[in-house]
């Protein structure tokens, strides 16, 4: 059970499989609650959640939110993260991405609002778009192309919010929406074309480091032991949000290259590719909110994170880069 207030005893986690999913699937077990891990295995993986087979409590559902979602049984708490989220990936998968925002969030809170469970949205930093306003606040409206190549994933998370808070307004389910910064940590793919495990890959195998633009634009990085904790934070208080969830250092694209080169002990020399188009110039979550309400701060220092990340991936890809072999 989670502490606080709210007793959870059995959770569905759409996107379960995926980065994220899987490292929330854990905690939740980890606190003695019961798992259904809904998945289609689109951009996430089965193995992402294998260490989790067998243990009491958890069961993993194959399944595609856009289509009909049923679960026998008592549900206290759905946590809607299937989605894609790497550019890569909604790039490569622009309507799948709007259905499972649009389509797959309707159904994600038709079954919270049919189990009377709370309803957590996984949305993102990506509603603020290109901010003109720094840091960037939860009442900031954001600033997105709506035709522009990144859209399907913004808009798509942006009409989940609308939908999130129509059912909450209209429909009764009581709901939560965290907008959750850059997170990083084990589990992430190698190749799913994100700064951090690109930087780390490339430093490991002694490539260059590819930074776009001159890498003065800037993000904030969090450690997704400290984001899962904010999640869950917000998931058994009754705060409908939306909260910002991330760290609020910011760090430029080409300091992150500069770091993680230095942590993996590489020699990788920086290359300087062309910018993504609408790539965001600036990128920093005012967490006031998450502190004074959820008690949440991130914990864990970047360069502890970018360690133990770097360590997941060179055991994962059996390179060490410039480090010694264990
Ligand atoms: P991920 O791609 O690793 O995980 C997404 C999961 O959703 C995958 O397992 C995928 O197979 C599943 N999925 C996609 N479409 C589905 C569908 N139609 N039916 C069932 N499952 C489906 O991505 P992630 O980084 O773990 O992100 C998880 C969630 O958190 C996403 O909603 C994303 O928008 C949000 N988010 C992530 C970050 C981040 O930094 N990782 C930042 C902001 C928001």
């Amino acid at each position: 059970m989670i502490s606080g207030e709210r007793r959870i005893r059995r959770a569905v986690v759409t996107g379960g499989a995926g980065f994220l999913g899987s490292h929330l699937c854990e905690r939740l077990l980890h606190e003695g609650v019961s798992v259904i891990c809904m998945d289609n295995f689109l951009t996430g993986t089965p193995r992402n959640v294998a260490h989790l087979m067998g243990r009491t409590g958890f069961r993993v559902v194959e399944c595609d939110l856009t289509g009909f979602v049923h679960v026998p049984g008592d549900v206290d708490l759905v946590l809607h993260f299937a989605s894609a989220a790497s550019p890569i990936d909604y790039l490569k998968l622009p309507v799948e991405t709007l259905k499972v925002g649009g389509l797959g969030t309707l159904h994600a809170l038709g079954l919270a609002r049919e189990k009377g469970a709370r309803f957590v949205l996984a949305s993102t930093s990506e509603v603020y778009g290109d901010p003109l306003r720094h840091p960037q606040r939860e009442d900031y409206w954001g600033n997105v192309n709506p035709v522009g190549p990144r859209s399907v994933y913004d808009e798509a998370k942006r009409y989940a919010e609308a939908l999130t808070t129509a059912y909450r307004n209209s429909r009764d389910v009581d709901t939560g929406i965290v907008r959750i910064f850059n997170t990083y940590g084990p589990r992430m793919r190698p190749h799913d074309g994100r700064a951090i495990p690109t930087f780390i890959r490339q430093a490991l195998a002694g490539e260059p480091l590819t930074v776009a633009g001159d890498g003065s634009q800037t993000r904030s990085i969090c450690y997704v032991d400290d984001t899962v904790a904010g999640v869950l934070a917000l998931a058994r208080s009754d705060l409908a949000g939306p909260v910002n969830i991330g760290n609020a250092e910011e760090t430029s694209v080409l300091e992150l290259a500069e770091t993680i080169r230095d942590l993996t002990g590489s020699h990788s020399p920086i290359e300087f590719v062309e910018r993504p188009i609408d790539d965001p110039s600036v990128r920093c979550p005012d967490t006031t909110l998450a502190a004074e309400r959820l008690g949440w701060r991130p914990r864990v220092p970047n360069t502890e994170g970018l360690r133990r990340t770097i360590d997941w991936f060179a055991a994962e890809l059996g390179l060490t880069g410039g480090r010694r072999a264990a």
